[in-house]
């Protein structure tokens, strides 16, 4: 069984009877297990609601740097943090390609998300973007995932000496990624998980179609020839690194 460790599921493709359609093409492509992250605050209630209702969804909540302005302590309560279904915070962390004059703020939330990480002893799963050297010094003290991985080697190189494991996305498989199929070369394979952070990112051979948590097994593909492993026993190592990262899952 594959995990995808980060998908979104409170989007349009997954509304109404559409959500049991998703769930049912993963299983049928043995994606048995679905993370669903947060961007927006307002996706935590309804997340963690589809999670009570199906056994294989786990959620990470956090609140993505586009809301900024947010007080995270609002959301991220004890209720949510401590709810069984609940396994890490994220996705949080620094975007400065989309917006880079509100740095300060940023990087607020991103330390009090940290903050309350460390707090409830959960792993963070991390969102980056032009922004490694903010990020690398902000991201201590604490454990988790680089989600949807396409930084560098020296971001790369600093964050697994922390500890961190790293998240390849359906960019692993785009004919330009050669340089994040070089990273992910390089990686560890005991630190690497997979997701598609669906809806977006869809994989070669679905590119330009809306992305589903199924296709995360195109990025597993392509993981097992640059890793030169078989598919399943790719899968059995993704297994225990998805446990290992996330442990709340086996409680
Ligand atoms: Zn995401």
């Amino acid at each position: 069984m594959f995990t995808d460790t980060h998908c979104h599921l409170t989007d349009d493709y997954c509304a109404g009877d559409e959500l049991d359609n998703v769930i049912a093409r993963a299983h049928a492509e043995n994606v048995g297990r679905l993370i669903c992250a947060t961007a927006d605050p307002n996706d935590i209630l309804p997340s963690i609601k589809i999670a009570e209702s199906h056994d294989n969804v786990f959620v990470t909540v956090g609140i993505h740097p586009e809301y900024a302005d947010m007080d995270a302590r609002e959301y991220l309560t004890a209720n949510v943090l401590s709810h069984p279904r609940v396994v890490g915070v994220g996705e949080i962390g620094l975007d400065y390609h989309e917006r880079n004059d509100n740095r300060d703020a940023q990087i607020k939330l991103f330390t009090q998300q940290l903050e309350i990480a460390r707090e409830y002893g959960l792993p963070v799963a991390i969102h980056t973007r032009d922004a490694d050297n903010d990020t690398a010094d902000i991201l201590k003290d604490v454990h988790g995932v680089m989600h949807c991985f396409t930084s560098g080697w020296e971001l790369a190189k600093t964050m697994l000496d922390r500890g961190f494991y790293f998240s390849a996305s359906g960019i692993l498989t785009f004919k330009n990624a050669t340089e994040i199929r070089e990273t992910f070369s390089k990686i560890p394979i005991d630190r690497i998980v997979i997701e598609t952070d669906a809806p977006y990112c869809a994989p070669v051979p679905y590119r330009g179609k809306t992305c589903e948590p199924f296709m995360v097994t195109q990025t597993a593909k392509v993981l097992s020839e640059i890793k030169n492993l078989q598919i399943d026993e790719l899968e059995t190592i993704l297994e225990q690194n998805t446990l290992n990262l996330y442990p709340k899952i086996k409680q």
